[in-house]
């Protein structure tokens, strides 16, 4: 089941809320900023912990799983979407973000998880294209009843988002 919200991910009531980061996974302005202030200290403490490879910790398309601090969410998972620009085929690596968050949600037995507009802030992804993959990932992901959240931060996305799911459906 895919559910779609106007507002801000932080207060989702899920198992998991997904973090659009970079790779570095040390926080960032958006929607990794606000995650990391409303989680506290502890999440940047655990994103530390993980391992990185010349400051990489999650290349782009991967996801990253940590306890998720002072959310009521059980985890976050740290997912990097590509940069528009500067990738060759942004389209399967955002696919690939969506793909890798929901098999770390199946993994660790989530029922619920939280996704954000993966890219679609300062790493300048079409919000168009970005709703139809986005949704069509997580329809064909086939994880049985895991309930699916989208929060959209701004009304217009919220609105490009539900025409995309209509139509897909
Ligand atoms: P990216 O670097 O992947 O583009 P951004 O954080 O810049 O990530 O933006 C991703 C999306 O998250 C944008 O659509 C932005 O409007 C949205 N956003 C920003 N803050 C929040 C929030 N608190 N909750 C949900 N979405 C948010």
């Amino acid at each position: 089941m895919i559910e779609l919200i106007c507002g801000d991910i932080t207060q989702a009531k899920v198992d998991a809320i997904v973090n659009a980061a970079n790779c570095s996974l040390l926080g960032g302005g958006g929607v990794d900023g606000a995650i990391h202030r409303a989680a506290g200290p502890e999440l940047l403490a655990a994103c530390q912990a993980l391992p990185e490879v010349d400051g990489v910790r999650c290349p782009t398309g991967e996801a990253r799983l940590t306890p998720a601090g002072n959310l009521s969410a059980q985890y976050v998972i740290h997912t990097v979407g590509p940069i528009y620009d500067q990738v060759r085929h942004p389209e399967r690596l955002l696919a690939k973000a969506y793909e890798s968050s929901l098999e770390l949600a199946e993994q660790t037995h989530c029922n619920s998880i939280a996704f954000p507009a993966i890219s679609c802030g300062v790493y300048g992804f079409p919000h168009d294209e970005a709703a139809f993959i986005a949704l069509n990932t997580c329809l064909n992901a086939e994880i049985p009843n895991l309930h699916i959240q989208f929060y959209l931060f701004k009304p217009l996305d919220l609105t490009i988002w539900q025409h995309t799911l209509n139509s897909l459906l």
